[in-house]
């Protein structure tokens, strides 16, 4: 008999950690990722006339994905990011890829696609070593067009996970960060993965977004099948699948009760975030992409904190280039002027590898200690230079401040200024225009950073605290682990004495500090951040009402005893307590 027919579907709620707040209710659609796994067989020489018609349709079918797609990102975002397609239609085309595949079906005896695969890979090879850089570029555009085609000859679906979403609720394993990029537009009802925590990016991404999601699900993805029906409620962290009559009923009124909430919360946050003793707090917003301009204003948002640019480069085929950056990075101080867009530089690596750097990006066994962000860049100075001038040439349309991620100490931060130096000469000497007062600062995520912030406060005009990172490195806790996601504690004694320590020193200097991790868009803690001298906070736009709200209802005097009172306790779960007995007791929302 099919298992199908004796398939337990009773109610069974799964616990998992609440990412994304929000309830959804609708069904399973199952990502798997999985590498492509070639078959590798010998053929019979008769055998060689279907394969070569195997490959010729496969080509076919390509070049109209290919082509499609191309006719998509012009309508989405212009011709000059369609440009790019280009270059994979010219390598669909290229008679020299073409006619040395079927000569290795001829001479090896082998299937066409590990002939196929074979032949790209010596392609990808020789240009990666090539000197000039955009020649260099072309192996990252023959190895996703290589993906594809192998995808076509073996039948696969090449559809992107945002075009299978739509209306469902995406369960994976995980979700990388380009694939959530991807999601942007998706319309999917909500995200749960087996794996991930509350910082993961495309958590991140998802709470940006709106969709409800819940990570940690462990095996989640076992249990499922595609077209099930599920509940996800992304506020208490849990997963109902085959929910009854009743529980629907339960949800469909919290539903209404929270959108009650956030929609008093949205409309008290068109009020300046003020405190009651009179201290006006600057609460900006974190971006993925320019267009979410729309969304800081939306939320009322005192300009962007935060502009992570590395998702300009995870949602493309290949690095954006310096006016498609400057494009970008224009659009988005432009529309916010006369308030701040904080542009960080690159901080690819870690848990974002760029999906069309592989050459770039070599496998690391501990990518968050490894080649990612400054590091990179420092090492990739054309890149860092493109990127640099775009955010020069943007300063000229709006109040732009650049910042660097993941600079450990002063050494690094001179060499990342000296490049921007360059940068400057270069365009003062071909007349470009661009702000030369433009505020340069540092994100404080490294414990070494912390311990150096007076060295650092002296080399850069502000600090940003990635929270994210850095009670991932000071408390040793792999912020993207579930396992271990109950261990990061952002109100450990060890984050609360370094928040104070950075504070201190920045103020001694003269510099302001604002956070931008996820623990500045959880309003259980702006006492505290605020308590501790934090200038400003920075988080994704949604977040930005119910921040509004805790900053208004608390005095910063009280705030600052609540930090003095934390400071002395010895356990995470007490200042806890603490921070949260605090916005109880003011903050209602009726
Ligand atoms: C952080 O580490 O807190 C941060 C804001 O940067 P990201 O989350 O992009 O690493
Ligand atoms: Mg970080």
């Amino acid at each position: 008999m099919p298992t199908d027919e004796i398939r337990d579907t009773s109610e069974i709620t799964l616990p998992g950690i609440a990412a994304s707040p929000g309830i959804a209710h609708g069904q399973v659609f199952l990502h798997v990722q999985n590498d492509l796994e070639l078959p590798a067989h010998d053929i019979d020489p008769a055998q060689r006339g279907e394969e070569t018609a195997r490959f010729e349709r496969a080509l076919i079918a390509t070049r109209l994905q290919v082509q499609r797609t191309k006719a998509e990102v012009e309508k989405n975002l212009g011709a000059d990011e369609a440009r790019i397609f280009d270059a994979h239609l010219l390598v669909l085309e290229d008679q020299a890829l073409i006619s040395e595949t079927l000569r290795e079906l001829e001479t090896s005896g082998h299937n066409i696609e590990r002939c196929f695969h074979r032949v790209a890979q010596r392609y990808i090879a020789a240009f990666e070593t090539i000197e000039d850089e955009y020649l260099r570029e072309r192996a990252g555009d023959i190895r996703d067009v290589a993906q594809r085609l192998l995808q076509n000859l073996l039948g696969q679906a090449a559809q992107s996970l945002g075009e299978l979403a739509k209306g469902r609720v995406v369960v994976a394993g995980d979700i990388t960060p380009s694939e959530a990029a991807g999601l942007d537009r998706s319309e999917a009802l909500a995200i749960v993965t087996d794996t991930g925590s509350k910082t993961s990016h495309a958590v991140i991404v998802a709470r940006s977004m709106r969709v409800p999601a819940v990570v940690g699900a462990r095996d989640l993805t076992k249990r499922v099948r595609n077209g099930d029906w599920v509940l996800v409620d992304g506020y208490e962290g849990k997963v109902i699948l085959h929910p009854a009559e009743q529980t629907l009923f339960r949800y469909g009124k919290i539903r209404l009760e929270k959108k009650n909430i956030e929609l008093r919360l949205l409309e008290a946050s068109r009020q300046p975030a003020v405190t009651l003793d009179g201290v006006t707090v600057a609460l900006r917003a974190n971006i993925e992409q320019a267009g979410e301009t729309k969304l800081v204003q939306e939320f009322h948002g005192d300009g962007v904190g935060l502009f992570r640019t590395e998702f300009l480069f995870l949602s493309a085929p290949r690095v954006p280039s310096e006016d498609e950056q400057y494009a970008a990075y224009r659009a988005a101080a432009e529309t916010l002027a006369p308030a701040p867009v904080v542009i960080r530089t690159l901080d690819l690596g870690g848990d974002k590898p760029m999906p069309g750097g592989a050459h770039l990006f070599a496998r690391e066994s501990n990518p968050f200690l490894g080649h990612r962000a400054i590091r990179f860049c420092l090492d990739q100075p054309a890149i860092f230079k493109d990127q640099l001038r775009a955010i020069l040439r943007a300063s000229a349309h709006g109040k732009v401040r650049l910042m660097y991620p993941m600079i450990s100490g002063r050494e690094e931060l001179a060499r990342a200024n000296a490049v921007l130096a360059e940068c400057r000469a270069e365009l003062t000497a071909k007349g470009v225009a661009f702000d030369a007062t433009m505020p340069v600062g540092t994100m404080i995520e490294i414990p070494s950073a912390a311990l150096t912030a007076d060295l650092l406060a002296q080399d850069c005009e502000f600090f940003s605290v990635g929270t994210n990172d850095l009670i991932q490195y000071l408390l040793a806790i792999d912020r993207v682990n579930d396992r271990i996601a109950h261990l990061y504690e952002p109100t450990h004694p060890a984050v609360i004495r370094t928040l104070r320590h950075i504070v201190t020193e920045a103020h001694r200097f003269g510099r302001k500090v604002s956070v931008c991790g996820e623990m500045a868009g959880d309003p259980v803690y702006a006492a505290l951040l605020l308590g501790l001298g934090v200038d400003e906070l920075s988080m994704t736009p949604p977040l930005l009402p119910a921040v509004k709200f805790a900053v208004r209802a608390m005095t910063l005097a009280d705030a600052r005893q609540l930090a003095e009172d934390t400071l002395k306790l010895t356990s995470a779960k007490e200042s806890q307590s603490l921070c949260e007995n605090f916005y109880r007791a003011r903050v209602k929302v009726e």
